[in-house]
This record gives C-alpha cells, structure tokens and sequence, in this order.
C-alpha cells in the first residue's frame, strides 16, 4: 500500500480520499485495478502500427465525462487487481507479443503502483517506448514524476472553456490545468521523434475530440496548443463522439457534422499544427474497444 492512497492528491481532483477505507471521487482503491491488456490497433499509425500498442486499460477516471465511451471501466471498477510485479509481467509479455510500445491508459489514479511496475519492466528487459494516455487532468509534480520513465505522452486537451469542462467533465479548472500538464510534458519530451519505420519513440501528442456544437471552443483548444508550439508536438484531431455513450446529463445528442470537423482541422492546419485526423467512419460505437472480457 502507498502512503499516497490514505489522503489522496495524487490528481489536481485531490479529494483527500483515505483509499484504505472508500474510494475516490475516481472510483480507486489501494488496488490497481486492470480493465483490459491487449495489443491495441486503434490509436493513431505511429502507435498502434502493424502490430499494435501494448494497451492497458486501468479501471476509475479522475474525469468521468458525461459522454464516455469507456464508461463500463471508468465509472465502474471493472478488471482485476494487479500488482506492480505482474503489471510489469505483462507489460514484458506485450513486448515479447510484438506490441510496438506500453500504453498506459487512464492511470493516473495508480501513479505510484504505475511508475514501479515501468521501472520493475525496464530493469528485466522492457525497451519498447512506454506511452502515458492521459485525460490531460494531471498535476505538474505528477508529470515531473513519471517524466524519467514515459517516452511518449499522449493527453487530452478537451476544452478551454471552464463552462464546458464543469458541464461535462466536472472539473472547472480543467482547462488551465490541462494546458501547464501539456506544455510541462512537451517541455520535458522535447520534440517527437520517430524511428526509420514511422514509429514514434519519444515526444508528445496531443488528442482533441471535437464535439457536437462546440466548434469554437475547439479552435481555441487549437489556438492554445499551438501556442505551446506547433512544431514542438503532435495533434490527433479526432472526430469519433458518439452520443451512444452519453448519461442522462450530457446534452450532446447527435454525431458531430463534416462542417464543425473541417472547420476546426482548417484552425488547426492555418495554425501550423500537424498530425492525425479522422474519418467520419469512425464515429461509431463498434470503434471503443470491448472491456468484457479480460
Ligand atoms: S486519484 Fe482519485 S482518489 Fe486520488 S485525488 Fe484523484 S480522484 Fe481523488
């Protein structure tokens, strides 16, 4: 048990949980909860490849937006509990798979439990680019932490506007937090590199999901990452919202429309940013990966 769990302010949520006894507003306890381990083909080319991301999924968000599509693993502690020792295990087992990396997914409840099973991986062997893919609601010192065993980050910037992020993701102080965690980690990383086979091996990339109605606030995510440094990171600027996953509070009913998406992909390409887009194909619910099984 980390001495970190009995007041927890590991996440800028900071809510003060003893996890020996209840859970956090994230829904963890003194357990690292695993969802899912699997090689992962639908994160952006330069990290899924041919042959996949290590993907591991931890159950409890420090988020909980209204619209997740992964609410059945971040509202609800689905999984198994795993040590740090059998965390490493798999994360070796991933690389022996052929996966092109590690991909932490929504860890940020289990930091202490995360960065010794990374470091347990690294000294029996792990040498693919350990990946940290993160809601962006991350506290500096949490970065500063993990930065000597993370190559590649891979945030959310979701909103800049603190109306949007109390209405779906309950955290006003998202924007202000998210953007000193970006540009933290984009300090840290220094500028992506790839390998000979287009593979990222170290930087950061930063994922926006444009969301129905709220184009503008998405050109000023755009506006504010380019002010990090476009040619200092990555966009990955994603079109895949579907309102299959909305709870009874989220008002956003519908798929997003070609004009918002290309509106908001001309912002961020008259920027000078640069990255990944997507298809309006990926708009479905059959895109989330299945968390029922383990
Ligand atoms: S990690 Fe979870 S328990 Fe800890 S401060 Fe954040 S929400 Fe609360």
């Amino acid at each position: 048990m980390y001495s970190e769990y009995e007041n927890c302010k590991l996440c800028p949520r900071a809510c003060g949980a003893d996890r020996r006894t209840g859970r956090g507003y994230c829904g963890a306890g003194t357990e690292t909860v695993v969802a899912r381990i699997m090689r992962h083909m639908w994160e952006e080319p330069c990290i899924s490849g041919s042959r996949g991301s290590g993907a591991v999924f931890f159950s409890g968000c420090n988020l909980r937006c209204s619209y997740c599509q992964n609410r059945d693993i971040s509202y609800a502690l689905t999984g198994r509990a795993m040590t740090s020792d059998e965390l490493a295990e798999a994360m070796l087992e991933l690389q022996a798979q052929g996966a092109h990396n590690v991909d932490m997914i929504t860890a940020a409840p289990y930091l202490p439990a995360v960065i010794s099973a990374i470091k347990a991986a690294k000294e029996r062997g792990l040498t693919v680019p350990v990946v940290y893919n993160t809601g962006g609601y991350e506290t500096e010192e949490a970065v500063i932490e993990l930065a000597p065993y993370v190559d590649v980050w891979l945030p959310d910037f979701k909103y800049v506007s603190s109306d949007l992020a109390r209405r779906y993701s309950h955290a006003a102080d998202y924007p202000e937090i998210a953007y000193r965690a970006i540009s933290l980690m984009t300090e840290l990383a220094g500028a992506p590199v790839f390998g000979a086979d287009g593979m990222i091996r170290s930087g950061v990339i930063v994922r926006h999901l444009v969301l129905p109605g709220c184009r503008e606030d998405s050109k000023a995510v755009m506006r504010r990452i380019a002010s990090i440094g476009a040619d200092r990171l990555k966009l990955s600027l994603m079109r895949q919202y579907t309102p299959d996953f909305a709870d009874e509070s989220c008002d956003l009913r519908r798929r997003v429309t070609t004009f918002e998406y290309n509106d908001v992909l001309r912002c961020a390409v008259d920027l000078g940013l640069d990255g990944y887009s997507q298809s309006a194909e990926s708009a479905v619910a059959s895109f989330t990966p299945d968390f029922g099984q383990n």
